[in-house]
């Protein structure tokens, strides 16, 4: 074959592959008119060319790619390359057909030709985006720390529990809602990566025990429902539940699995879990709400001690609303000056006479008048208010207090006994608290008494460590309520305090009941023999009075001496009090004269 001959059949041997090429190649001048098209170009162009007018690249490409003639005017310079790999979203070209992503890349080929390559990608981007979503599926469904299912997880399928519980009443579910007891203290006492570490340790322990046999999938497994809500909330879901009473064993043996001590961070942890738990929805309309009764359920859990599983029921609900509503208003009342404190004598049994007051908080309700403590210090300490509460009381009554010793001189109460609630011994920072307010008021600590309850002060090591710091500061420690709670007479040694409050349900039958009269008396005689004094609470009749002074406790408090007062009656009240016993005095005196 001659040379030329050579030659133009390898030009048409590019030709044909040219034409045959899966991809579309063009070849333009600068200005964008096209001097050479593959059918495969013009195939992919021709959505941006309905009127088939394929003369021009920049003007076929311009809904898609605006800038392109500018962009290759701007490199003109041979072997430039204008674009690599743009992608370009072509619409559908008709009825029928699709959107589609074209590749494009755009070089020089010399100074007065450009070489367009165009691809079609679409597969390949819908791939990624597949890719992309499931990628986005995962992360929306998982929880990051744990990998355990989320909150969207769970909502979704106690939506499709619900629906299959009304579809046929006989298939039972369960919502266990977890919350760790305490778990701030984790946090607190160790750092929030040993906290983090231990929840991704008890997600592990919670995938474990949860048996297929209870109808709940592993996570990550599909319809994997033991689930983490965020915080150290988790949730169980158990499924087509073969008997509704079964639940309890479920809750308890996921209560003991998860109770069982933890080793994170080179320490050795023990934390109890709080369970609430709501079998068939239990009236509930939608999966929120399913999962609200569930955590109304663990709160009541929690606030019976925790370690426990409670079952939902109804009247949990108005508990909790009405806690909802007191808390809103207390945090007002906090704001708004509606707290104020009021002060009931406490007097000496053996040798009569005012020797102190206690401090009792009152709540002056803008709609509801005057709300006694039982109301809202339960409240208070559930939404850890009572903190700020206690703040509060301490600071007043201290305030107080000491204004009396400046108003009233020798007649002022010799001291002030004030309440702290449980939550507040919890507190690491409470003894520093007493501390600054007792420094604030120039308040010297001895004639400081706080009160805290048997229940509370036997159990905890850390409150227990709290007591001993307070004491530290000067002050008294009364233990209050006595006889009914946990600690009985043989615990009394083990607690930190000065004082023994008995409980006024004990004085109140000391008339009619000798056994009580029995316990008062055993009360009154172990406490002196550890060195305790004891007040009786409650005193309302004389005949109380004298039983109490003849089985020799040392002070009472009650209405028969005293109700509870404004800070400004106590002065009257003392002055009464001094007055009544000048005219004792002068009567025994004008008495022994005759
Ligand atoms: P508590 O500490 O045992 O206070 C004694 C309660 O008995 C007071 O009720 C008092 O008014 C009442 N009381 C006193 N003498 C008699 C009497 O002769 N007969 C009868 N029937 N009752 C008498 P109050 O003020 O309603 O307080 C109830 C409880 O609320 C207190 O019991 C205490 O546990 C709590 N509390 C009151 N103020 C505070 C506070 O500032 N902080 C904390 N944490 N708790 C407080
Ligand atoms: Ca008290
Ligand atoms: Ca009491």
């Amino acid at each position: 074959m001659s040379a030329p001959l050579a030659e133009s059949a390898a030009n048409e041997a590019l030709v044909q592959f040219l034409y045959r090429a899966p991809i579309g190649l063009v070849q333009a001048l600068p200005d964008g008119e096209i001097t050479l098209i593959n059918p495969m170009s013009a195939q992919l162009l021709m959505p941006l060319a309905p009127d088939g007018n394929l003369s021009n690249l920049f003007d076929v490409l311009s809904p898609v790619a605006p800038t392109l003639r500018a962009l290759a005017s701007a490199n003109p310079a041979s072997g430039g390359v204008v674009c690599d790999g743009l992608r370009l979203t072509v619409p559908a070209g008709g009825p029928g057909q699709v959107t589609r992503t074209l590749a494009l890349s755009l070089t020089w080929l010399d100074g007065h030709t450009l070489m367009a390559c165009l691809s079609d990608v679409s597969h390949a981007v819908q791939q990624e985006q597949q890719r992309l979503a499931s990628q986005w599926h995962d992360a929306t469904h998982t929880d990051g720390l744990t990998g355990l299912p989320n909150r969207l997880v769970v909502q979704e399928r106690i939506a499709q529990a619900l629906a299959r519980h009304r579809a046929d009443a006989n298939w039972h579910f369960a919502v266990l809602f977890i919350n760790i007891d305490r778990f701030n203290q984790v946090n607190l006492g160790h750092g929030t990566a040993v906290g983090d570490q231990l929840l991704c340790h008890i997600a592990r322990r919670l995938n474990a025990a949860v048996r297929p046999s209870d109808a709940v999938g592993r996570a990550g497994a599909p319809g994997g429902t033991a689930a983490r809500l965020g915080g150290d909330e988790f949730v169980v879901l158990l499924e087509a539940l073969p008997d509704v009473a079964a639940v309890h064993g479920i809750a308890q043996r996921l209560t003991d699995a998860l109770s069982r001590p933890y080793a994170e961070g080179g320490h050795v942890l023990h934390l109890g879990v709080s369970l609430g738990v709501v079998v068939d929805a239990c009236g509930a309309d939608d999966a929120d709400m399913v999962l609200q009764d569930a955590s109304i359920a663990m709160r009541e859990a929690k606030h019976a001690g925790g370690a426990r599983h409670e079952l939902f029921n109804p009247a949990m609900k108005a508990r909790a609303t009405y806690r909802g509503m007191v808390e809103a208003e207390l945090r007002q009342a906090l704001r708004e000056g509606e707290l104020f404190v009021v002060y009931q004598p406490i007097v000496g049994l053996a040798t009569p006479g005012p020797v102190g007051v206690e401090a009792l908080v009152r709540w002056r309700h803008p709609q509801r008048g005057l709300v006694p403590p039982l109301a809202f210090i339960e409240v208070a300490e559930q939404c850890g208010l009572i903190g700020a509460l206690g703040a509060f009381v301490l600071d007043e009554a201290c305030r107080q207090f000491m204004h009396w010793r400046q108003a009233l001189g020798a007649l002022a109460p010799g001291l002030l006994s004030v309440n702290l609630s449980r939550a507040q011994l919890s507190d690491a920072a409470l003894v520093q608290q007493v501390q600054h307010t007792l420094q604030r008021h120039g308040m010297p600590a001895a004639l400081l008494q706080l009160e805290v309850t048997e229940s509370l002060a036997a159990q905890d090591s850390e409150v227990r460590l709290h007591l001993q710091a307070l004491k530290a500061l000067g002050l008294t420690l009364a233990l209050d309520d006595f006889g009914t709670g946990y600690s009985s007479l043989s615990s009394l040694h083990q607690l930190p305090v000065d004082v023994v409050k008995i409980d006024r349900s004990f004085v109140s039958q000391l008339e009619t009941s000798a056994h009580h009269r029995v316990l008062v008396d055993a009360t009154v005689r172990v406490a002196r023999s550890l060195g305790m004094r004891t007040v009786a609470e409650g005193i309302e009749t004389p005949g109380q009075a004298d039983a109490l002074q003849t089985l020799q406790c040392d002070k009472g408090q009650g209405y028969l001496f005293g109700r509870p007062m404004a800070g400004d009656s106590i002065g009257p009240w003392l002055q009464q009090w001094a007055a009544a016993r000048a005219e004792a005095g002068r009567s025994a005196c004008h008495a022994a004269c005759l």
